[in-house]
């Protein structure tokens, strides 16, 4: 959430924004909306005063009227402290100077790259056949039991995400990451805290006649975990992590990729969380990101960094970068992690604070992923062998007994 303020006092640059980001939303509508709710608290705010100073039975009648008024003057507020609410939770956060300006992914600018693509002397296969075939990855029965996108690791797929998984938390734990076991349910205002509501609403499943939804990622109760809290200025940066399965409806993808299980309804997550000071927010940024390229690196793993633009950046986010892995299979670059510095857009909406020299301030939040089962398939892809078989990555082979699977 943008500040009201901010938003008055630069109309024309809150207006560029929502064009940049593709948001088509009625600037001028909110302002008018403010100076009336503005007018409106100001007319309450005498009335009651007025009212407060009058006393004593023979201004019982002017007392009765003045009380008339105020309750008309009040429904009139609250209804325009909802319609100008409606339009502050729609407006996206302000855009970091090297945001590329663009419509969607097409326009992402390649910032970084690791590693090359592997020669094969033989057709690499997509993830879905070269599991299947080694009984490692069950999609039939997963769709079968659950629907489509719906899946299970079995054997040695099982074993080696679990191996994953403990790896990254392992990597984040030695950079003094706090690990957090979150609730996977979630009610509506942690969503709307972390802004997920309005700008991405049906994202999340939600749970019949319940103020309940299933995470999308542990973001959002990572996040939420400070809700109303006042942080002590000398603990920030707060870094967190968590393992958690996250659940999206994925309803805005038809279209986009769905072979194996590369876009699904549930996957695993390790994600980093960090609250800072607003003046280190680039500096935790790079570190976020940093860790999960030196993590990618670690695999040797081949893959590009992208400055992802204007248009497909999500309302909350100031800036973020996506990293994106090589899927030979594929014969494409896709997406497997993002991080996002957010500023203080969460932090306002959940009343999260610090107190410095006596000023309240707002803590920067940012959010990147370490690992996903996307990471397990550019493995999966990028280390198969001529024989049929998968490499497993160096820094795994201490949480496993065997070399390939
Ligand atoms: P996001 O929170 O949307 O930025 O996604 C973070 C990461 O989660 C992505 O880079 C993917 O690795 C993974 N991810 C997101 N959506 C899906 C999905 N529908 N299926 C599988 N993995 C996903």
């Amino acid at each position: 959430m943008l500040d009201i303020k901010f938003i008055r006092e630069n109309p024309k640059e809150v207006k560029e924004i929502c064009n940049k980001r593709n948001i088509n939303l009625n600037i001028d509508e909110l302002i008018s909306l403010d100076n009336e709710f503005r007018n409106i608290k100001k007319r309450i705010d005498d009335l009651r005063q007025l009212k407060n100073s009058l006393n004593g039975p023979k201004n019982s009648q002017k007392i009765k009227v003045l009380k008339e008024d105020l309750k008309k003057l009040e429904l009139k507020f609250k209804s325009i402290t909802n319609k100008r609410n409606y339009y502050l939770d729609r407006i996206p956060n302000i855009l970091s100077d090297d945001v590329p300006i663009g419509l969607d992914e097409k326009d992402n600018i390649e910032i970084y790259k690791y590693n090359e693509k592997k020669i094969f002397n033989f057709i690499p296969l997509i993830h879905d056949e070269l599991c299947v075939k080694k009984d490692i990855l069950d999609i039939k029965q997963g769709s079968k039991v659950s629907g489509n996108g719906f899946y299970y690791w079995k054997n040695k797929g099982a074993i080696v995400l679990r191996a994953l998984i403990n790896y990254a938390i392992d990597f984040l734990l030695e950079k003094n990451f706090e690990l957090m076991f979150t609730p996977i349910l979630t009610r509506k205002k942690s969503l709307y805290g972390t802004g997920f509501i309005p700008f991405i609403s049906d994202e999340n499943y939600k749970i019949e006649d319940e103020d309940l939804n299933l995470i999308g990622t542990s973001e959002q109760t990572l996040i939420s975990y400070n809700m109303d809290k006042l942080l002590k200025e000398k603990d920030l940066p707060i870094l967190y992590t968590a393992y958690t399965p996250c659940f999206r409806t994925e309803s805005g993808s038809y279209g986009k990729e769905s072979r194996g299980i590369f876009r699904v309804h549930q996957f695993n997550k390790v994600e980093q969380i960090c609250f800072c000071k607003p003046e280190d927010s680039e500096k935790y940024f790079d570190f976020l990101i940093k860790n999960s390229i030196d993590f990618m690196k670690s695999l040797d793993l081949h893959f590009r960094v992208v400055n992802v633009c204007s248009g497909d950046l999500g309302a909350p986010a100031f800036k973020k970068y996506d990293i994106e892995s090589w899927f030979p299979g594929f014969k494409a670059y896709r997406e497997t992690h993002s991080g996002s510095n957010i500023l203080d857009f969460q932090s306002r909406r959940l009343n999260i604070k610090y107190l410095k020299n006596d000023l309240f301030i707002y803590p920067h939040t940012l959010n990147c992923t370490l690992v996903t089962d996307r990471t397990l398939l550019a493995i999966i892809e990028q280390n198969q062998t001529e024989d049929g078989r998968i490499l497993v990555p160096e820094p795994l082979k201490k949480y496993l007994n065997f070399n390939y699977f």
